[in-house]
Formats: structure tokens, C-alpha cells, sequence
């Protein structure tokens, strides 16, 4: 699940990490309210006014400016209240932008003793262990700096059963170039950053830039923050923080009937049970010449009512030409299945308008096969898997 730049910051600075601090507005005139109480607790005056989606590189859009008084954070937050932000990182659309945060304005004009780093927190699959990725290149997109400039890339891998330590956090504001007190706060900074990713159950924590100030403050300035899925659980408070109006509506409503389900570009739906046997039915489907649609897994229980929620779910997504059905009986009996596809279709009338290719092999297939072509229903079925995607490719054709 990502998070917020506002939230991702609400959670560093609980566990202790300076942040450039704000406050979120959904309106222009909250948003002057919010630069009224900051001014109040910061005694700054300028403000960054900072759209809110799910999407990096706002800076570049236009997401992110500078207002130097009230009127003009009433001005900029109306303009990006409501814009559809196209950054680098958001489809050629944008996403809508429905809230702002409005933050301290922490770099001062002309001053050379600032500097900006990056820093993220990641998980490193290849190890096993936590990684700090830094560079003393930030503020620019990380992607560019590793292409162009490898060398100031740095990494620091963390064994999670002993967690960061000190010569570590050192060793990073080293590499950073610090010396005395913002040597100091970099360490504190760090270590701070690194006990949030963990105790979030975070698979991500990237803060670009960390900018250092002349008066030797160590702080966010900005957060992309992904916690991982499988943790949230334990998490009440972080989980309460999911914005669905960031997420593809159609994931949205398969999560909510308890779906597997990843949406893609392709015309060929995919409904089938476990996740190995849909990634195998995926490249079927492109042998077959088709594009899956679709990534879904209906899990064990393949019951007429899982699979009218998967038709359902499959449909909504216009560029579906075709629907392939693969199911291994293996504890679910394939007769079982079969009738709840009829089922299903029977259910459902004209809301299915593409063909449908059933594969059903494992127990009880023939049983099942028979059923579907005795159902008098526009169904093609199939026993083997290279059948199947002679009937896609029929279709398709
Ligand atoms: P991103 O473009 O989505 O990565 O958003 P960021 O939060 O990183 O902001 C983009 C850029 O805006 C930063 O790299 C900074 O250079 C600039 N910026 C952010 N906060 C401030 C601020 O308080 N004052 C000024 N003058 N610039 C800021
Ligand atoms: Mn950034």
C-alpha cells in the first residue's frame, strides 16, 4: 500500500525523524488556515504548497510551489486543488489532485550552505537483509544519477536480526561528507529513518531530497513511503491511512469480494485457481497471440458465487475480447466448477457479451467437460491446456 507524502511524514516524525513540517488542506481556504497555524509554531513565513497524489516527480508537473503570502497559498492551492497533474511518473492523463500539503518553506533564498541528498530504505530480495541507498545527488531522480553517475550511489545492507548499527549510520554521514554537528544529525537522522521503515512493516521508505541546512538541520523534505500488504494487519492506524481514490478502481472492488487480482493492458481475461497456474495461463495466452487482461486467482472455493464475482470483475474492464477459464481440480472437483460457471452465466444473461473458453482438468474433468457442452450455453470447453489456446486464438481471430 503507498502512502501520502504527508502521511509517510506523520509516521517519521512520530519515530523521531525531522521533518519539513506541514499541514494538509483539501481547500484553498483551509489551506490558508493551514499557513496561519504554521506560521504560528514555525515563525516562517514562506510555504510550499505540495499537490497530494500517489505519484513522484510533482515538482516537474507544477505540483509543487513556492508562495511568499497568504494570498498567493490561496492562489496556488486553488490552481492545484483540482488540476490533473502530469508528472514523469503518472500516465499521460495525470491524476486528479485533491488535497495539498502546506509546508515550511525550509531552504533560504540564496543561501549557499544548503545541500540536498537522497536516502531510501528498501528491502534487498537478492540478500535478504534491509538496504540504505544514499547519494549525496539528491533532489534529482535517483534513476538518472544511477545511470549517469553510478559511483555516487551508495549502499549500506543491514542484517535485520542485529538491526543498523552505529558505524553504519556513521559511515553514511561519511560518505555524505558531513563533519560536526550535521555529521551528528545525520547519524540521528538515520537511525531514526531505520527504526520507522522497520516498526512500519515498510518495504519502502525513499526521502528525496534530505536536505541539510546552512544552520546544520538534518531533514525530510519529502516521502514516498509503500508499506507491505501482508503487514497491515497489525498496523490499524497506517491501514485507516489508504487513500482508494489513488488506486485502480477496479483492484479496489476485487479486494473487497477478496480477489486476487492485478489489472493489465491485454484483451484476454484470465480467471483461474492458484497463482503458478495463472502465471502459466498467462503465457499461454500470449503464445495464443492474445494480451492477458488480467492477473486473477480465485483461490480454492471456485463456487458459482466466486465465479460470478470474478465474471464481474473481469467484464468491467472494456478491453476484454475473451475470457479464459483454467481450473485444476485438484481439492475442488472440476464438476463442481463447471456448474458454477453455468451458473453463473445463467445468473448473469446478456452482462456477458465475450466468449468464454472453460478448461477444467483434474478430478471429475470429464464430468465436468460434459456439462458445460450439454449446457446449451455459448461456452467452449476443453480438457488440455494446448486446446484451450487453439479456442483463444479462434476466437480472437
Ligand atoms: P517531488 O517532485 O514529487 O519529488 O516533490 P518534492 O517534495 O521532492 O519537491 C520537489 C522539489 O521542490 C524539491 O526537490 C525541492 O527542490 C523543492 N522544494 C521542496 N520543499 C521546498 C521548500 O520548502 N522551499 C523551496 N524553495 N523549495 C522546496
Ligand atoms: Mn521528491
Amino acid at each position: 500500500m503507498n502512502l501520502h507524502e504527508y502521511q509517510g511524514k506523520e509516521i517519521l516524525a512520530s519515530h523521531g525523524v525531522r521533518i519539513q513540517r506541514g499541514i494538509v488542506a483539501n481547500t484553498a481556504s483551509e489551506a490558508v488556515a493551514a499557513a496561519k497555524d504554521l506560521t504560528a509554531e514555525t515563525g516562517t513565513g514562506w510555504h510550499v504548497i505540495k499537490a497530494q497524489v500517489h505519484a513522484g516527480g510533482r515538482g516537474k508537473g507544477g505540483g509543487v510551489k513556492l508562495a511568499k503570502n497568504l494570498q498567493e497559498v490561496e492562489e496556488i492551492a486553488g490552481q492545484i486543488i483540482g488540476m490533473n497533474l502530469v508528472t514523469p511518473q503518472t500516465s499521460a492523463e495525470g491524476k486528479l489532485v485533491r488535497k495539498v500539503l502546506v509546508a515550511e518553506d525550509v531552504y533560504y533564498p540564496g543561501d549557499s550552505e544548503t545541500s540536498e541528498f537522497y536516502m531510501s530504505v528498501l528491502l534487498n530480495r537478492g540478500t535478504g537483509k534491509n538496504m540504505i541507498m544514499y547519494s549525496t545527488e539528491g533532489g534529482m531522480e535517483i534513476e538518472v544519477v544511477a545511470e549517469k553517475t553510478p559511483h555516487l550511489i551508495f549502499t549500506e545492507e543491514i542484517d535485520p536480526s542485529v538491526g543498523l548499527q552505529g558505524f553504519q549510520a556513521r559511515r553514511i554521514a561519511f560518505n555524505l561528507g558531513l563533519s560536526g554537528t550535521a555529521f551528528k544529525e545525520m547519524v540521528k537522522f538515520v537511525s531514526a529513518l531505520y527504526t520507522a521503515y522497520v516498526k512500519s512493516d515498510s518495504s519502502l521508505f525513499e526521502i528525496n531530497p534530505v536536505l541539510k541546512t546552512s544552520d546544520d538541520k538534518i531533514l525530510a523534505v519529502d516521502a514516498k513511503v509503500t508499506i507491505d500488504d501482508n503487514a497491515l494487519f497489525r498496523h490499524k492506524d497506517i491501514e485507516e491511512m489508504r487513500d482508494v481514490t489513488e488506486e485502480n478502481p477496479i483492484e479496489v472492488e476485487a479486494k473487497a469480494v477478496g480477489l486476487n487480482y492485478v489489472d493489465l493492458d491485454g484483451n484476454v481475461g484470465c480467471m483461474v485457481n492458484g497463482a503458478g497456474l495463472a502465471m502459466a495461463t498467462m503465457d499461454l495466452i500470449k503464445q495464443a497471440g492474445g494480451e492477458p487482461a488480467n492477473f486473477l486467482d480465485v483461490g480454492g472455493t471456485a463456487d458459482a458465487k466466486r465465479v460470478e464475482e470474478a465474471f464481474r470483475i473481469i467484464l468491467k474492464d472494456e478491453n476484454v475480447k475473451a475470457i479464459l477459464i483454467n481450473i485444476f481440480g485438484g481439492i475442488v472437483r472440476c464438476d463442481r466448477v463447471a456448474q458454477g460457471v453455468v451458473d453463473a452465466y445463467k445468473n448473469m444473461g446478456d452482462a456477458i457479451n465475450v466468449p468464454i473458453i472453460v478448461r477444467l482438468q483434474g478430478t471429475n474433468a470429464e464430468v465436468a467437460k460434459e456439462l458445460i457442452d450439454n449446457s446449451g450455453l455459448a461456452v467452449h470447453s476443453a480438457v488440455m491446456f494446448q486446446e484451450a489456446a487453439d479456442k483463444v486464438k479462434e476466437v480472437l481471430a
